[in-house]
């Protein structure tokens, strides 16, 4: 309820009930009492009623109030269990009980496989339903003293401390994963017949991690390696760390030296050979008949040994080892001179750049990086001239609001245009989206995977749309693959698009020789 909403209840509540006892208090005092000395008395304590009366229902419709604020505050209004916030201030005041008293501490994220899809093939409605149950299911699983969250969409969280612990946990998501099959097959509707099943990760106190940030971190690894095995796993931090440590560290390694031997740019046809990390670029169309009117800008990193390996990996390797600046600045550097030199720059209305959060989440980080980005006069002129965009994922943007706006506000002062990437997945509000300085809205692939007119995808896609031309900006479809795709987002006046339909990720050399040409794949 909106607070003025409630101040209008309180406020009805009291007049009804002042009214009531204005028409007929004084009545029935008339009707019971002759004398009048008697009837001063009774007026008097009749006074004192009301105030007394009227004092407790406010207090009463205060307090329902403000515990029902709380409440909203602190649970998870869909499931009833904890939020992020306060799961993680009760991990606190457990850690502390288990140093206290001696003993482990466990937590467990437990992530639903495959709930997004599930989510999209049955619907909203459906889809809370189903996080009801599994809330249920959770509940009635875990001993009553286990502490509860949910801590994201598909997410739950739970800490519980004793002997033993990891064990414990595991034996009850066993019983957990028995106990949602049944519940949930009702739920499944036609269209929708995967199973439902969940993985895990687990991290226990004090082996794992000493404090409740580093615990949830590590539970959190735990569950990444667990859903690498396949759906349905449960993993604990210790056997993730074991499998992954060496690999993670010969990856870091090999990585930073790379970067630091990274040669000029390449030019050849097949960049790999020359410089195992180079730069694919994957055009954009405004017509899909027509030429391509800007290029993203992709890394790719050929490994001599492990073969081609995924951005996502080393990206993340990167920023947490603490030198994607570096990687962001080589790909910065590498774009401007590979399309700048082919000439390719002057016909794109702009190259757009991933950036990652590390590289501009305080004011010095995102001076440096504009700083080292327009280290010569030439690159500053096209920071100016609006030829260059910066792409920064929406959960990124919506972690600090307020800093979001304000440094973003810097770049586009200096001429940066900038692109939320990855949009819809990170439930940012039309209001904080619309005072953000930003030039263009990136939706996500998810949503352009799954797109059929009946969709709950393409409720979401219009809206998107929609909303970013009533507020002015670009809208750019990524993840495009097929016709009926392509169709649904020109009815929907997409104004941009992107995808394998239209054009991979390539290197310059094929990008140059397939200019003009329209179209890159057919
Ligand atoms: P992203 O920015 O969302 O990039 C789009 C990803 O979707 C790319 O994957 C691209 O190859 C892929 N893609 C494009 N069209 C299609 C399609 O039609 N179908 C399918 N299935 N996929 C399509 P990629 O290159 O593996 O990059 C993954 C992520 O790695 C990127 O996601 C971005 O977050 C990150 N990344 C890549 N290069 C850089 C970089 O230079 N800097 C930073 N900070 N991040 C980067
Ligand atoms: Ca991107
Ligand atoms: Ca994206």
């Amino acid at each position: 309820m909106t607070p003025s909403r409630a101040a209008i209840k309180i406020t009805i509540i009291y007049m009804v009930i002042g009214l009531v006892w204005i028409l007929f208090s004084d009545r029935a005092l008339e009707l019971l009492v002759d004398d009048p000395a008697t009837m001063m008395r009774m007026q008097t304590l009749k006074g004192w009623a009301y105030v007394l009366v009227t004092g407790v229902l406010f207090g009463l419709l205060a307090w329902t109030m403000l515990r029902k604020q709380r409440e909203l505050h602190d649970f998870d209004t869909l499931t009833g269990l904890l939020n992020w916030y306060m799961f993680r201030e009760a991990v606190d005041a457990q850690l502390q009980s288990a140093k206290l008293n001696n003993q482990q501490l466990g937590v467990a994220v437990i992530n639903l496989d495959g709930f997004r899809q599930l989510n999209s093939q049955i619907g909203q409605r459906a889809g809370d339903a189903l996080l009801q149950h599994v809330a249920g299911s959770i509940r009635s699983s875990f001993p009553t003293h286990a502490t509860l969250g949910r801590v994201a969409a598909d997410e739950f969280c739970i800490a519980l401390r004793g002997d033993d612990i990891q064990r414990q946990i595991i034996d009850l998501i066993d019983r957990l994963q028995t106990e949602l099959q049944p519940s949930l097959s009702h739920l499944q509707t036609t269209d929708a017949k995967q199973s439902v099943s969940c993985s895990a990760g687990i991290a226990v106190f004090p082996q794992d991690a000493r404090q409740p940030k580093e615990l949830i971190t590590a539970a959190n690894l735990a569950l990444a390696e667990a859903k690498e095995k396949g759906q349905g796993h449960v993993c604990t931090y210790r056997q993730a760390y074991s499998d992954n440590v060496s690999r993670r560290a010969t990856l870091v390694r090999d990585l930073a030296n790379t970067l630091s031997r990274q040669s000029n740019p390449a030019t050849t046809a097949d960049a790999s050979k020359t410089n195992p990390l180079y730069l694919a670029y994957q055009p954009q169309f405004s017509d899909p008949k027509g030429k391509m009117t800007s290029v993203e800008v992709l890394l790719r990193w050929a490994h001599p040994l492990h073969g081609n390996i995924s951005p996502d990996t080393f990206i993340e390797l990167a920023e947490q080892e603490g030198f994607i600046g570096k990687l962001t600045d080589y790909v910065c550097r590498t774009a401007v001179e590979e399309l700048g030199t082919s000439g390719l720059l002057d016909t794109l209305d702009y190259v757009s750049i991933n950036v990652s959060a590390h590289d501009i989440n305080s004011a010095t980080a995102s001076e440096d990086f504009a700083r080292r980005f327009e280290h010569d006069a030439a690159t500053k002129q096209l920071v100016e001239a609006g030829k260059i965009q910066l792409e920064i994922t929406e959960t990124s943007v919506m972690q600090d609001k307020q800093q979001a706006l304000h440094l973003l506000q810097m770049l586009k002062k200096r001429g940066y245009r900038i692109s939320v990437d990855d949009f819809g997945t990170g439930y940012s509000s039309l209001s904080v989206i619309s005072r953000l300085p930003v030039d263009e809205l990136k939706i996500d692939r998810s949503f352009v995977t799954h797109l059929r007119e009946d969709s709950n995808d393409y409720l979401i896609v219009r809206t998107i749309i929609a909303m970013a031309h009533a507020l002015d900006l670009q809208v750019v479809a990524e993840g495009l693959e097929n016709d009926a795709q392509l169709l649904l987002l020109q009815n929907l006046r997409c104004d941009k698009l992107q995808g394998y339909l239209l054009g991979r990720p390539v290197p310059l050399a094929q990008l140059k020789a397939l200019h003009g040409t329209g179209h890159t794949s057919t």
